[in-house]
């Protein structure tokens, strides 16, 4: 478990519901308020603690290595030090060549450039059709929606049931003006893995470029971009431990997504602006570190992942996994809970000290129901009440059944109090009286 500092003004009875360590208390005994909180981190899809090898890099590229990567003298070089090694370590990762490797600033940014830039490219050749899912993340959404407002088409290929894109779909929707088919690695929400490697033979049987958002893939599962044969690939250093505000496009040698950011020299002249030698630095060590753990981590995390979705089917009636159960990633656990609303779920886990996601919004910040849900079928009602808990290697057994333990408490309590839920119950007990007669 880890414990944070936290001030009493946001949960002030969180002490009642963790069992705070000795020094949360002062020496008469009373709860220190602004001390201890317990925190059980289930949130890993949405960012990750940054790990501490990664953190000591940053302090010391950004204490040490003052220059510009680009000026020519040696506190300059020692920056472009920092920002060769970052760039080695991630193309070493991902078993591409350092040349083939463009820093941005985040995830979001490495998918604009691909889907954008290589529609912009294409279009010089009247190639303005592109390919991509109907449950990618927002970050490839909203750059097709951009684009259809431009005047390309774009086709969305519906998963099946289980969350998976079948090749043979893809094959399908291609076009002689088919520009770019891009399909994520492994789903933000649902964590199913699709099948890259032969999307990308067919996008290519046809000459089309293939683009996958590996965001939440790099740092989870092994990926190598040979093997896969994609043309590009973003990934994004908050989600394997490294910081936040840090993402690449890999592009494979003689594939150029037309320039989105136009400036200086930097990057091959393909994204301008100083490099953020500091995260470069923390990027390239934090995905040195999870690569060189894979298996391992890998191992822990489906431990964990089995045993909650095992436990949570078995004891709570009428939950149910949303997404495959393989190929999945080994974090992700994506359970809808009939009868309650996600956000409700979300609070009582939050006064237990669990940090999770509801699968219902794509973001905290919408109550729109999941379009990844949607996509794969899952009625908007039930959408509603899913929730999404996504482990990292520093999570604990003891963690997970403290989750399951706290999810057998509050579903029942809450679906006691639930109209919803009462109103579905009274329901499905009419219809088997009825079928009984
Ligand atoms: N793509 C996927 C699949 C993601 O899960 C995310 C972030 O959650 C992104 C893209 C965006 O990455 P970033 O937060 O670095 O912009």
């Amino acid at each position: 478990m880890i414990w944070y500092n936290l001030s009493v003004e946001r949960i002030p009875h969180l002490h009642r519901a963790c069992k705070a360590p000795a020094d949360a208390f002062n020496k008469k005994g009373s709860f220190l308020w602004k001390t201890w909180k317990k925190v059980v981190y289930l949130d890993n899809a949405a960012t990750t603690p940054c790990a501490p090898e990664a953190l000591e890099m940053m302090v010391k590229a950004l204490s040490g290595a003052c220059g510009n990567p680009s000026s020519h003298y040696s506190v300059g070089y020692e920056a472009k030090e920092f920002v060769d090694t970052g760039r080695a370590q991630v193309a070493k990762a991902i078993n591409a060549s350092p040349a083939e490797l463009f820093f941005t600033s985040c995830g979001s940014e490495a998918d604009n450039w691909a889907v954008k830039g290589t529609a912009f490219t294409k279009a010089r050749q009247n190639k303005k059709h592109l390919i991509t899912s109907a449950f990618e993340h927002h970050a490839i959404m909203h750059s097709m929606a951009a684009l259809e407002r431009m005047g390309f088409e774009v086709t969305y290929i519906k998963p099946t049931a289980e969350g998976y894109i079948r090749p043979e779909d893809v094959e399908a929707a291609i076009r002689p003006d088919t520009a770019l088919v891009s399909i994520m690695m492994a789903n933000n929400e649902i964590g199913t893995i699709q099948p890259i490697k032969e999307i990308a033979e067919v996008a290519h049987k046809h000459g089309v470029w293939m683009h996958t958002d590996a965001v939440q893939a790099v740092g989870a599962i092994p990926v190598d971009v040979k093997e896969l044969g994609v043309d590009m690939l973003s990934m994004s250093a908050h989600k394997f431990n490294g910081p936040k505000g840090m993402g690449a496009l890999y592009c494979r040698k003689g594939v150029w997504p037309q320039n989105l950011i136009d400036g200086g020299s930097q990057e091959a002249r393909h994204r301008a602006g100083t490099e953020n030698v500091a995260g470069i630095a923390a990027m390239g060590k934090a995905l040195e570190i999870a690569t060189a753990h894979l298996d391992e981590r890998m191992a822990h995390e489906s431990e964990l992942r089995d045993y909650v979705i095992d436990r949570v089917l078995k004891n709570i009636p009428e939950a149910r996994l949303n997404g495959g159960r393989s190929p999945r990633l080994p974090n992700n656990v994506n359970i809808s809970f009939p009868g309650l609303e996600g956000e409700t779920i979300l609070l009582d886990l939050d006064m237990h000290g669990i940090c999770a996601s509801t699968g219902s919004a794509c973001n905290s910040d919408s109550l729109d129901p999941s379009h990844v849900l949607l996509s794969i079928g899952v009625p908007e009602e039930i959408g509603h009440g899913s929730m999404r808990f996504t482990f990292g290697p520093q999570n604990t057994m003891e963690e997970a059944k403290y989750l399951c333990d706290v999810l057998e408490e509050v579903i029942p309590r809450r679906r006691a109090m639930s109209c919803m839920w009462l109103q579905g119950q009274n329901t499905a007990r009419q219809f088997s009286l009825k079928g009984e007669q």
